[in-house]
């Protein structure tokens, strides 16, 4: 267990590791295979899927920041989603959140249909729904807070205490917070993962996952599943992540600051109906947020007055915003979950969870607020001429 602070581990991941060179950096190593000391005689390494000591270093550094056992690298975040369902067989149920990420559902959903396992979709907040599904002792519950793309909550401590009576595994995405401002591990859950594309690798040009488990034994199965299929991380991401990862601290700070201020602006823009952001007081999951959270993050969504068609002229006027799929990079990004993000859910489906056609998600990044904010302004005044 590394007991450092956060910023610590982040920044002093691999640093002062090679010992051959003295090289400050650890270097990336791209070799897909290692030479054997003799017969039978293997080194640490001995083939790139299986292990990779750049993958190892990246790997580590999350297993402390989540103050896990074992961090197993994958190529994307859906590889880690997919990895966590080689736990299952035919005869398990998962409990899933109606309202998680659009790919995530697709998976799930996709693999019962298959007959994979049983699949229960749930509002994980309401209490009952959640007790009645619980009922049906799953193998796993998945959670995913705070939700993408309306930022609800559910109190992960409590939940998986629930979980665990009924012998339930209990995986939380954590993807948009990053270990940085939630760790799942320390609120009792089991598997911790995240799609390092977003806030740890923080640049928009990685697309990679990770997953933490908090026993050493359960994370030993998944690192001999992810060498067995085939979907661990390649070097040279692993080496980009862990660049980004070492400002992962510093980022947030920024990221948040600059939320507070566009939240609160979004709040009192009469163009707006709703803002969903968990840092204002009145939003439901605000104390749960306080308690579970060490920061508010940095996404939010809202609804513009006017439907679709304001939504469309709210993009077309926008200079700073870039329009596009993802988020957690230090550029602002805006999307419309419907059509994009959660596209891989059925509109009934989609409808259920509360996604709505006026809804749009935003990524706020590092910019100066006052540019993100007048950007904002000039696309909002335009949503209703
Ligand atoms: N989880 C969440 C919350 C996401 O937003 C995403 C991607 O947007 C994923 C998982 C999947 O990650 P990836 O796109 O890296 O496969």
């Amino acid at each position: 267990m590394n007991d450092k602070k956060i910023a610590t581990i982040a920044v002093r991941a691999g640093i002062n590791s090679d010992e051959h060179h003295g090289a400050v950096i650890p270097a990336i190593h791209l070799s897909s295979t290692y030479a054997l000391k003799g017969f039978n005689e293997k080194r640490q390494f001995d083939y790139s899927r299986t292990g990779n000591p750049t993958r190892a270093t990246f790997a580590q550094a999350i297993a402390d920041l989540e103050q896990g056992a074992i961090g197993i690298v994958t190529s994307t975040g859906m590889s880690s989603v997919h990895l966590i369902c080689q736990l299952l067989s035919t005869e398990d149920t998962v409990v899933i959140p109606h309202d998680c990420y659009g790919g995530s559902y697709r998976l799930f959903t996709h693999l019962a249909k298959r007959g994979q396992f049983k699949l229960i979709v749930v509002d994980q907040n309401d209490e009952s729904a959640l007790t009645e599904a619980l009922s049906q002792k799953p193998k796993l519950v998945l959670l995913e807070s705070p939700s993408n793309p309306l930022l609800r909550l559910v109190d992960i401590e409590k939940i998986t205490k629930d979980c665990h009576q009924v012998g339930a595994l209990v995986a939380v995405d954590n993807t948009f917070l990053s270990p940085a401002l939630q760790q799942p591990l320390l609120l009792g859950a089991d598997i911790v993962f995240h799609s390092t594309t977003k806030y740890i690798n923080g640049h928009s040009d990685v697309v990679g996952g990770v997953l933490v488990t908090k026993d050493k034994a359960l994370g030993e199965e998944l690192a001999w599943w992810a060498n067995c299929i085939g979907i661990t991380g390649s070097p040279f991401d692993s080496y980009l992540a862990l660049r980004g990862l070492k400002t992962l601290p510093i980022r947030m700070k920024q990221h948040q600051e600059n939320a507070d201020v566009v939240a609160k602006y979004l709040k009192e823009h009469s163009a707006i109906e709703a803002v969903y952001y968990p840092g204002f007081p009145d939003h439901p999951g605000y104390e749960i947020a306080k308690r579970q959270q060490h920061d508010f993050g940095a996404m939010m969504s809202f609804e513009v007055k006017g439907g679709v068609e304001a939504v469309k002229k709210l993009f077309a006027n926008l200079e700073l915003f870039t329009l596009a799929q993802s988020l957690g990079g230090v550029e602002s990004l805006i999307s419309h979950p419907s059509t994009m993000t959660h596209a891989g859910m059925e509109i009934s489906a989609q409808i259920e969870a509360g996604i709505t056609q006026s809804l749009v998600r935003i990524s706020v990044g590092i910019e100066d607020s006052d540019d993100i904010v007048k950007d904002l302004a000039a696309g909002l005044a335009a949503s209703q001429l």
